[in-house]
């Protein structure tokens, strides 16, 4: 099992800011700007690479989610960033799919 399917199962603690039947939202525990949630599916796809055409409605909501949160987190006006880290190139560290909800702060470009 890994560390999110324990947040989603409450085995592990979490700073829940929505949750859903289809996904769940946390604050990251290492933020990144001052606003850094991880939104993700209750459904364990790995990563997008591992996604099916079965997940376009789970994937639709994810992202359409994040746009509510993003909302709701004051980040609309002026902007914030919605990332993907898909395998070791990328500095995924955990396998369960996650989109980091970035904001607060103006960010660079190109990424890191
Ligand atoms: P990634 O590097 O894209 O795989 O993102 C994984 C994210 O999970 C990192 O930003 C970590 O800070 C975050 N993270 C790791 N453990 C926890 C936890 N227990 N609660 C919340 N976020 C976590």
């Amino acid at each position: 099992m890994t560390l999110f399917e324990k947040i989603i199962a409450r085995e592990i603690p979490a700073d829940i800011v929505y949750e859903d039947d289809l996904v769940i939202a946390f604050n990251d525990i290492n933020p990144k700007a001052p606003t850094h949630v991880l939104i993700i599916p209750k459904k364990p796809i790995t990563r997008i690479a591992e996604a099916e055409p079965e997940d376009h409605q789970v994937l639709g909501h994810l992202l359409l989610k994040a746009r509510e949160v993003a909302g709701e987190l004051g980040l609309h006006e002026k902007g914030f960033r919605l990332v993907f880290n898909n395998g070791a190139d990328a500095g995924e560290t955990v396998p369960h799919l996650h989109l980091h909800i970035l904001g607060g702060r103006e960010m660079t470009w190109p990424p890191g």
